[in-house]
């Protein structure tokens, strides 16, 4: 049984003694519990409580320690959802020298990442909180390999996408159930907790309604890099330049959210690209199988949905067309538009919306979490079903929103076709971006300046640089440069874009004036490098 841990690779007394000694030692990163992850030597979990314990000895490490702040609100974020108050991690605290009164610790050999998933019956949850957010946090440290161990502290069953979770490393998961089988007191040797909130992209709409993150740290090429070992793990390939065979993809969902004239859409894409057109349903194939369509796929044409999440598996340059039900509003939930457009993903994105009220079938008398109002007051049911557009709306509970969202749809094939071919009339060209690769200058060299004047009242200010070093190794389709001219002592500045390595600058110049510049490097308009040291002129 891989629920048994082997006792062999510990020597099970230096152990024990190594936590009577010297207790539990805690190092994290992060400034705030938002964005901390740490790490542990002997860190104790009690199944009876459900709460680990810090043994503290004389040489216990706890950094940084908090003191009572750790409850303000709590140490760290065990879901890679920031701040989320059901997801706060924290221990208890016990003097090492009660192990003598608690029953014997069973010791856990492996390093161990421990997590919560979010929501692990959600496949768009599942990669983006939980799949992407593991693989990166293990990237981050060296010994959580795949060897590592993960415990998932959510306290739910393995759930239906246990078989990608397994795919992270060659251990299988514990979940919090489990850990009682252990013993009442259970001592991971070497331990993680947390997890890195670096990849994820989207917010749900806890504090203000969903969107995009405000700050986004990943880019295509992690997710992509991620895909790639994903597809490895679960013996995917990906046929290389099949230019011969393109063909389409609708990802269809078979229980809710319908489209319910599939078999008419999926005619009028194939007349209309001349493609083969493949169906997709996780109720029908393999996760595996789909990925392996999905990834020679030249579009992805799904209803809005978790199983849209697989546009990560796109080849580059595919085209991921999302549909939207009557009343909801493509530009207000964006997480796979913001999927497709991260740098590097290099996908195109397209939406269609149902204008057509007599094209929706309503469910009103579903249970409220599938959308049904039957619940509501009469008068707040009226105004829902004369309601055309969803108002903006925090998670998770908005009856309309669900109403809305899980409306079956009959698309209306001429605005659908229109709507494709306007999206891709505006596809942009990927070789662009290729060429150099989205890289960045380095600094301009011996920056310079020089002065002369003219008259009592006219001066002349010459700057030159050197181009930055990495730019004889790249190829740039334009470079320019930026100058910033600021009179000492003002606060505004005059900037100027330049083609060439220097300038000589006489409007606004004066005599006997400083004058601070600035200059930097750009790359085809938009890739910023870094300022010089900024030089004092004196004219
Ligand atoms: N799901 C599915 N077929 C369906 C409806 C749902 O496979 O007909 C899956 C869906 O991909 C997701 C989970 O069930 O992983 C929950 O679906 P829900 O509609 O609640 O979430 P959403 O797709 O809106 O994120």
């Amino acid at each position: 049984r891989s629920q048994e841990l082997s006792q062999a690779h510990i020597d099970y007394h230096v152990a024990l003694q190594a936590l009577q000694e010297h207790g539990t030692r805690m190092v994290c990163t992060g400034k705030m519990h938002t964005d901390r992850i740490c790490r542990f030597d002997y860190l104790c979990y009690c199944s009876e409580a459900e709460e680990f314990v810090f043994f503290h000895s004389n040489s216990s490490v706890m950094l940084p320690n908090l003191g009572s702040r750790r409850f303000q609100p709590a140490l760290l974020d065990l879901s890679s959802v920031e701040d989320h108050n059901t997801q706060y991690f924290n221990f208890l605290e016990l003097p090492a020298a009660t192990l003598r009164f608690l029953p014997k610790p069973v010791f856990v050999p492996d390093v161990a990442l421990i997590l919560n998933r979010f929501n692990p019956d959600n496949l768009m949850h599942v990669f983006h909180d939980d799949l992407l957010p593991a693989f990166y946090t293990m990237k981050q440290f060296l010994d959580l390999d795949e060897d590592a161990r993960l415990v998932f502290m959510e306290g739910w069953d393995e759930g239906p996408h246990f078989h990608l979770y397994r795919l992270l490393s060659d251990k299988q998961p514990l979940l919090k159930e489990q850990l009682r089988n252990f013993g009442k007191l259970m001592c991971f040797t070497k331990s993680y907790i947390g997890l890195s909130k670096m990849t994820t992209w989207y917010q749900y709409g806890f504090v203000q309604p969903q969107g995009p993150k405000a700050n986004i740290l990943v880019s295509g090429n992690e997710i992509r890099h991620f895909a790639k070992v994903l597809m490895e793990k679960m013996n995917v390939t990906r046929a290389e330049g099949g230019q011969e065979d393109e063909y389409i993809v609708v990802f269809s969902r078979s229980s809710t959210r319908l489209i319910l004239n599939q078999a008419e859409l999926v005619m009028a894409l194939a007349q209309e690209f001349q493609m083969r057109v493949v169906t997709v349903s996780l109720e029908e194939q393999s996760f595996a199988s789909i990925v392996q369509v999905i990834g020679a796929a030249s579009m992805l044409v799904s209803m809005h949905g978790a199983q849209l999440i697989t546009a990560l598996f796109l080849p580059p340059g595919a085209v991921v067309v999302e549909l939207f039900p009557f009343a909801v509003n493509p530009d207000q939930y964006t997480p796979y538009r913001t999927l497709a457009a991260l740098p590097g993903m290099d996908l195109h994105y397209i939406s269609w919306r149902n204008t057509e009220e007599e094209n929706t079938i309503t469910h009103p008398d579903r249970p409220w979490e599938q959308g049904g109002i039957a619940h509501l007051e009469k008068e707040e049911q009226e105004r829902i079903v004369a309601s055309k557009d969803v108002p903006r709306h925090l998670c998770c509970r908005n009856p309309e929103w669900l109403f809305r969202i899980y409306q079956d749809t009959f698309v209306d094939i001429p605005s659908f076709l229109e709507a494709l071919q306007a999206g891709l009339k505006a596809k942009p060209v990927w070789k662009k971006s290729k060429l150099s690769g989205g890289l960045h200058p380095g600094r301009v060299r011996d920056a310079r300046c020089q002065t002369s004047v003219q008259t009592s009242s006219e001066a002349k200010l010459t700057v030159s640089w050197q181009m930055p070093w990495n730019l004889k190794y790249l190829k740039v389709r334009e470079v320019k440069y930026e100058v910033w001219i600021q009179e000492q002592g003002e606060n505004t500045y005059m900037p100027y874009i330049l083609p060439q390595q220097n300038y000589t600058f006489s409007d606004n110049i004066k005599p006997f004036t400083t004058y601070l510049v600035w200059v930097r490097c750009i790359f085809n308009k938009n890739l910023l490098g870094p300022f010089a040291d900024v030089l004092m002129c004196r004219t």
